[in-house]
């Protein structure tokens, strides 16, 4: 099997084209983080150029109806995950036997495809919190879709992603409400470059354009999801403000950053000592599996991300064939629209706030556990 789905890559460009071109659909797209730092690269620009205002510009000429970010449903991963982290973590320090850790990041759908596979004794640990993909289907296909008066078979939500995984994601059962999948289809970094230069859009000449809002606001935290690291540097912003009660003065957590296959960290949480790890590649990802499975733990927490350098070197960017330099300058142009952001910490996200105020509750409410979380399943014998 093909844990990034590469074997069985599916082209969506001309169904999108039928799609955009139908009075009777409403076509919206939320676009990864990792995009909007390579996507240049198929226009000239130098690795690591940030394009997200010219990237929006060319997918409303496109024709898409509502351009919103994927980042914003970064956040609200991290308000799920990161409450599920902080809940375990208590009742595993109160003593409750039934909780196993560590707590496995569940973004990257290639990482849950192999660990259904290869790892089916340990769907326990895995969080339960769907990719920020499926949260973003799922909220628009319901608070939103409702909060426009829009129907649901209307509605046609676009992804694209830098990621030939994330095709089958959309496809999974549990990701669809009476056979309506949340999230209808993903085009990948490649196929927008290609769509793009089809519609003759001068790319490098064309203006910036603002998200549309509500989801298209987004922290700092959910910008760097795109980088091995990220998904636990955004946890760790949120974590320690919650946990400990008190403001992170320095929200740079330099020390899980890098490109190292595997990373460890110790987090002092006002005297806790939070130990997370972080692995990229698959096969960086079984030794730190079979340890544990062997008994052999270290870690509170752990974020997996199957492509090198995460969903900067995903298999649907342009192409990069392996090289570092290119992977560091896509990380540094995720790090620095992080930097450039008035807020930096997920829980900060304003339209995250009214999300809950407005529909959702609370995170881990009943809602929430039914429209942003999920459950795994045992593939070994597939
Ligand atoms: Fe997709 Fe790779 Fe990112 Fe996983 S790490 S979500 S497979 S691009």
């Amino acid at each position: 099997i093909c844990p990034v789905g590469a074997l069985t890559e599916r082209d969506y460009t001309n169904r999108l084209l039928d799609d955009l071109a139908n009075p009777n659909k409403v076509v919206i797209v939320q676009t990864a983080p990792a995009v909007r730092a390579a996507l240049g690269e198929e226009f000239g620009f130098p690795p690591g150029t940030l394009v997200t205002g010219k990237m929006v510009y060319a997918l409303r000429e496109l024709g898409f109806d509502y351009v919103f970010d994927t980042d914003f449903a970064a956040d609200l991963t991290i308000m799920e995950e990161g409450s599920e982290i902080l809940n375990r973590l208590t009742r595993y320090l109160n003593g409750d036997k039934s909780i196993r850790l560590p707590i496995l990041t569940s973004c990257c759908p290639a990482w849950v495809n192999f660990f259904e596979h290869h790892f089916p004794d340990m769907l326990d640990i895995p969080s339960t919190a769907r990719s920020p993909q499926q949260m973003f289907g799922s909220i628009a296909k319901s608070y939103w879709a409702e909060k426009m008066g829009i129907p649901r078979e209307k509605l046609v939500v676009v992804s694209i992603m830098p990621c030939l995984a994330k095709k089958y994601e959309c496809d999974r059962d549990e990701f669809k409400v009476n056979g309506i999948p949340d999230v209808d289809y993903s085009i990948s970094t490649r196929e927008l470059a290609r769509l793009i230069k089809r519609a003759n859009i001068g790319f490098p000449l064309v203006l910036d354009s603002p998200f549309d809002n509500p989801m298209g606001e987004s922290t700092g935290a959910g910008v760097i999801f795109g980088t091995t690291g990220g998904v636990m540097e955004a946890a760790l912003r949120s974590v320690y403000e919650i946990y400990t009660g008190e403001p992170l003065q320095n929200v740079n957590f330099e020390q899980v950053r890098g490109l190292n296959g595997v990373r460890r960290a110790t987090i002092n949480l006002n005297g806790f000592e939070l130990k997370v790890g972080i692995a990229h590649g698959l096969g960086n990802a079984r030794h730190l599996l079979e340890d544990i499975r062997n008994g052999h733990n270290e870690y509170h927490v752990i974020e997996i991300m199957a492509c090198p350098g995460g969903c900067i070197g995903g298999g649907g960017q342009p192409l990069h064939h392996g090289n570092s330099e290119v992977l560091y300058a896509r990380a540094n142009a995720l790090y620095r629209e992080d930097a450039n952001k008035a807020l930096r910490k997920s829980h900060d996200n304003p339209y995250i706030k009214k999300l809950y105020e407005e529909y959702l509750g609370k995170p881990l409410g009943e809602i929430s556990e039914t429209l942003l979380h999920t459950h795994y399943f045992n593939k070994s014998m597939d």
